[in-house]
């Protein structure tokens, strides 16, 4: 089964929003306490974006396939992009980038470094598991950057919105082809290899046995 993102993450149902927009006027008081929650997890994203720019290196360089490896090296060039677009948005709030420490990305890449040591080297076995450490990554960007899509737009931040929605799509369609690859063959192949490895011990055991 396809593990594709949930329709109704905040932000994706465009055009609903709409309706939103013009009932809060930019600077109004009542926002004020929105306006800080909002600006609280664009530094959240912020500080995790680059975390994952550094930690996407290790990833790549632990990959079994080439197929693998690329998807990454994309994501990583385009992770960069997605770091100097929440620099316009900080602009468009008229606010300096700063990035704060986001505990839940903290904690995701430490399981992907744990995955990375748990499996072995050159195994298809490590790409599975690197993909679905990657996957629970991309949800958590999902859900951050769909709560600020409707956020922005709460706000009456339209370009910001614009701008935060451009990276929501990317991060959902890193998911989907992460899941494509995992389906197309690299899950059968991990299987296929447990198979082999565990005919190999059985051959060995029956070895031993004579011996
Ligand atoms: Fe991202
Ligand atoms: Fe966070
Ligand atoms: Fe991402």
């Amino acid at each position: 089964m396809a593990t594709k993102t949930s329709s109704t993450t905040q932000g994706q149902t465009n055009g609903k929003t709409s309706e939103v927009n013009g009932q809060h006027k930019e600077g109004q008081k009542k926002d004020n306490q929105l306006q800080k929650f909002f600006m609280d997890q664009l530094k959240d994203i912020y500080y995790a974006e680059q975390q994952l720019l550094k930690a996407l290196n290790e990833m790549k360089s632990a990959c079994t396939t080439e197929e693998l490896e690329d998807a990454f090296e994309e994501h990583q060039k385009q992770t960069e992009r997605q770091v100097k677009r929440l620099e316009k948005v900080f602009q468009l709030m008229d606010e300096k980038p700063e990035g704060k420490k986001c505990e839940a990305m903290d904690g995701l890449i430490k399981e992907c470094k744990s995955i990375i040591s748990e499996t072995k080297e050159g195994t298809m076995t490590r790409d599975a598991a690197l993909i679905i450490a990657a996957q629970k990554i991309e949800h958590y960007e999902i859900a951050t950057y769909g709560g600020l899509v409707a956020l922005a737009l709460t706000l009456g931040k339209n370009r910001a919105a614009h701008l935060l929605d451009k990276t929501l799509q990317e991060e959902s369609d890193t998911d989907e082809k992460l899941t494509d690859i995992a389906e197309e063959h690299i899950n059968f192949q991990a299987e296929e290899e447990d198979e082999k490895s565990g005919k190999e011990q059985e051959i060995e055991m029956s070895e031993s046995n004579y011996n």
